[in-house]
């Protein structure tokens, strides 16, 4: 496993944010290491729009010395109207020399906040900005398990003293015990959650929804009507809301559908009845080597997900070696315990650690397998994609001739300790070779002793 961030926009997301994803922020800089805290920051760009800097935090920038700062900038962009702007999952360029609580390395330990803002009082911030920083802050220090005061601004950081100004204005003291509230749950949300549907049962409708109702809406934005709202719908929706005088935020929610003509025709959202009950299990691959309160979780685990309990089933005998043991180690030495060989970086991102994981049962195990797979909902469509959740990220959604580990390249270390997944011995391990035993893994887990069939 490799230190990335791939959970900061499901964390996000699940704090009631408004998330962007941009292309390519998956693979965008080099693996970090534990993340123990935030920077804040403000873009400082002389331009008005909701996120003008986005482009320059991807890409980087030419410094007044005429130096190129190569870019990732910031791992997040926070635009005006409450936005994140998901840049980079590795390590960003954002906070040069300093400190903070003992943490000289800013850019390998803190998460960078760039939020838009010309960078003076002369701009002062919006109040559903402010809002949104708290939040995602509150959001980030609760998920790595730091304490509010590991937030800091970029000038409390920056040495030598007096380096920077950014954020401006912001009294970090009040931030910080802000955040603290909201970590504790007792924080006020001063701009809630749009609802999800409004008084006459439309859908609050946002970049990635589909179908009629979306049509209505890029037909009153003046976009082609294809029914998916994708990031040309939503530009059109955040231009038309400035023409009404509503937030620019891109989500058709109460307000917004209240200005759109055909509103009246658009599909009313029903409330879904009640579940049918799960059918009852009757196989699963290795379930016979599982309690029963073990299958039942892997098959709610995987409802969640959208995956098969085969598949699940499968990459957890390989990681475990077949034992399903909670304390089954690493034989290599790489400190990786239990069912899905957790890292002990990445028990620290699950809020526990790798002592706690082996203590535990592999049932209640099972939780933090749940939480770790959670930001990659959606993403994994195979037995591939799982496995590759759990060995190398960068890896989900690619096809099988995707090089994972090159043994000339800068990450030989990484092929190293993956080279008996070269099958081929061609110094290269493909998606596809590091599958194959998982594939295995999957067929052994149908032989008479280790399949579970109901009685
Ligand atoms: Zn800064």
């Amino acid at each position: 496993m490799s230190t990335r961030l791939t959970w900061l926009p499901g964390v996000l997301r699940a704090a009631g944010l408004k998330v962007a994803e941009q292309p390519g922020w998956v693979d965008r800089g080099a693996d970090m290491g534990d993340i123990v805290g935030v920077i804040c920051h403000h873009t400082g760009t002389p331009r008005d729009g909701n996120m003008p800097t986005l482009k320059m935090l991807t890409d980087g920038v030419v410094q007044a010395s005429g130096k190129l700062l190569p870019g990732p900038l910031a791992q997040l962009g926070l635009g005006r109207d409450g936005t994140y702007y998901v840049v980079a999952a590795g390590r960003c360029n954002h906070a040069g020399k300093g400190e903070w609580k003992g943490f000289t390395t800013g850019n390998t330990n803190f998460i960078g906040i760039e939020a838009e803002n010309r960078g003076s009082p002369a701009d002062p911030w919006p109040q559903v900005q402010l809002d949104a920083y708290r939040r995602g802050v509150a959001a980030i220090l609760k998920h790595v398990d730091a304490r509010a005061d590991y937030c800091c601004a970029h000038r409390e950081y920056a040495l030598p003293k007096g380096r920077k100004n950014d954020p401006h204005s912001l009294d970090m003291d009040d931030f910080r015990a802000k955040v603290a509230a909201l970590m504790a749950g007792t924080g006020v949300v001063t701009n809630p959650v749009v609802p999800a549907v409004d008084a006459a049962q439309r859908p609050t409708l946002k970049r990635g929804d589909k179908g009629e109702a979306v049509r209505i809406v890029q037909r009153a934005v003046g976009v082609s009507d294809d029914g998916n709202f994708g990031p040309g719908t939503e530009a059109a929706v955040r231009a038309f809301q400035r023409t009404h005088d509503l937030v620019p935020d891109g989500i058709i929610g109460p307000k917004s559908w209240l200005v759109i003509p055909d509103a009246d025709k658009a599909p009313k959202v029903f409330t879904a009845p009640a579940a049918a009950p799960r059918p009852a299990l009757t196989r699963l691959a290795w379930g016979a080597k599982v309690s029963p309160a073990f299958r039942d979780k892997v098959v709610s685990i995987c409802a969640d997900l959208g995956v098969a309990p085969d598949d699940l089933m499968a990459c957890m005998a390989f990681e475990s070696g077949g034992s399903f043991a909670p304390d089954k180690r690493n034989a290599a030495g790489s400190g990786a315990v239990g069912l899905i060989q957790f890292m002990p970086s990445t028990a620290i991102s699950l809020q526990t650690t790798s002592a706690e994981l082996a203590a535990m049962t592999a049932e209640d195990q099972l939780d933090y397998v749940r939480k770790y797979f959670a930001p990659y909902r959606g993403r994994l469509h195979n037995l591939g994609d799982l496995y590759m959740a759990i060995l190398w990220p960068r890896g989900v959604g690619k096809p099988d001739e995707y090089a994972l580990f090159v043994q000339s390249d800068g990450e030989s270390r990484a092929y190293l300790q993956n080279r008996g997944l070269d099958i081929d011995k061609d110094g290269v391990v493909t998606r596809g070779e590091a599958c194959a035993k998982i594939k295995a893994k999957l067929v052994e887990g149908q032989k008479p002793e280790n399949l579970f069939v109901a009685a």
